[in-house]
């Protein structure tokens, strides 16, 4: 199984496949095929793009269906039938049910375009340039989007300076102890701060990519009338951990905020293909006809599994539960684990099934990873070091899987600790 041909023709900025380094060919449910059948357990989703698993069969049907009867592929943003099912379906059975008023927009289909349209009409409402962002924020790789995000190594890349953005201490930066939504309220209400009024804040509930990083539901609520009582507006970023990730089809539900502009993508398509929205409250759509467009905006073979997925999963609070009941059970795993080596300092995060658990020592994290892979799991890590080992299988895995990988978990990290112990060796002298 020779990695050939993308080592020689594809861009040294290919990133996942060093860390997974075989060729893949098919894929079920949990499960990933290699070329030469051996299947890989996915703890991973495609970073929450396949919440309801890989190539799901009862999403997979009205695809091939539609494609059977020759019907619209692309239309820009014409108007379809496909488009007309789903904005009903998105309004009947997401919008309404929780009392949000938001109008849908197409932006172009992946998370960052939405990120992107969402501080541009900040931007257009309030008639500021600056937007807040958090420490540890991950919002996309454009320049707006890179402009709000946190990680030096992302921003690096930008070649320009980032502007236009001020990055505020996220709920706990400080630790427990430290009241960042009061530090915030001190800078914007003093004169003398040098912090000018923002537009707009941005933020996630979990910061997934910035290291699983939860935010209280009391700090979301405080930042909420943050944003109120200084005029700003409040854009939720909830690519990553909506679609029920936390058990919520929002994962700001349990908070009780109501965000005037909201971003979805990554499992809004339900089966992997590219979509994404941006949910804006009615008097702040205040687009010009064309103002803000794109190619690919609302793409109608996603309309049809995405309509497919909400009748599927979203017509009552099952999947909540499960995912409520299956992210505990994860959690606990990992507390075991980290109760069992205490040599390791090593602190479980997370909410629903967005789990983790970060390393004193940061090279721990892709030790797992790597020794996870070779036992045909696929889990990733995350945070500013890489020290966070990030859990996140599909929604709908059945016990028996969750047990297996959980099991691969274990069996990767005792080889991990044993490679180089509770010390700070570093690893990938071993591995390299
Ligand atoms: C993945 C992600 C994005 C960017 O989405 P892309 O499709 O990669 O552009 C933005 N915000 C969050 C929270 C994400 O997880």
């Amino acid at each position: 199984m020779s990695l050939e041909v993308f080592e020689q023709i594809e861009s040294e900025v290919r990133g996942y496949v060093r860390n997974f380094p075989v060729v893949f060919d098919r894929a079920e449910g949990v499960y990933l095929y290699a070329v030469d059948e051996t299947p890989y357990l996915d703890f991973f989703s495609g970073a929450s793009v396949l919440n309801y698993g890989h190539n799901h069969p009862e999403l997979r049907q009205p695809l091939l269906d539609y494609i059977a009867a020759g019907r619209i592929t692309h239309s820009l943003d014409m108007a379809s039938r496909a488009k007309e099912m789903f904005l009903r379906e998105f309004k009947a059975r997401i919008l309404e049910p929780r009392g949000l008023p938001h109008k849908v927009q197409f932006p172009g289909p992946t998370g960052t375009n939405s990120v992107e349209a969402a501080l541009k009409l900040a931007r257009k409402v309030k008639g500021r340039e600056k937007i807040m962002s958090f420490t540890n924020a991950f919002h996309g790789m454009t320049l707006g989007s890179l402009s709000v995000t946190g990680n030096a190594f992302k921003r690096s890349g930008a070649g320009l300076p980032l502007t236009h953005s001020d990055s505020m201490p996220f709920c706990h930066y400080f630790g427990d102890d430290f009241d960042t939504i009061e530090y915030i309220d001190r800078l914007l209400a003093d004169q003398g701060s040098g912090v000018d009024l923002p537009a707009a804040a941005i933020v996630e509930t979990v910061q997934a990519e910035g290291g699983i990083n939860v935010a209280d539901f009391d700090w979301l609520r405080r930042l909420e009338a943050l944003c109120r009582q200084h005029d700003m507006l409040l854009i939720l970023d909830d690519i990553q951990m909506g679609c029920g990730r936390t058990g919520k089809f929002f994962s700001f539900e349990d908070a009780g905020i109501n965000p005037d502009i909201i971003c979805l993508s990554k499992s809004i398509s339900g089966y992997g293909l590219p979509l994404a929205l941006t949910l804006v409250k009615p008097e702040y759509d205040i687009w010009e006809p064309g103002e803000h467009n794109g190619t690919f905006r609302g793409h109608n073979l996603a309309f049809v599994t995405a309509t497919k997925a909400l009748q599927l999963f979203w017509c009552d609070d099952q999947l909540s539960q499960e995912v409520d009941r299956k992210g505990r059970l994860i959690n606990d795993h990992l507390q075991g684990l980290a109760r069992r080596y205490p040599e390791l300092k090593a602190d479980v995060r997370g909410r629903g099934m967005m789990q983790g658990i970060a390393f004193a020592n940061a090279d721990m994290a892709g030790t797992v990873s790597k020794r996870a892979f070779q036992h045909q799991l696929i889990v990733e890590t995350s945070g500013p070091e890489g020290e966070v080992l990030k859990l996140m299988p599909p929604l709908t895995i059945d016990e028996a899987d969750l047990s297996k990988g959980l099991a691969i978990v274990d069996q990767a990290l005792a080889e991990a600790v044993a490679v180089h112990g509770g010390d700070s060796m570093p690893v990938r002298a071993i591995f390299d």
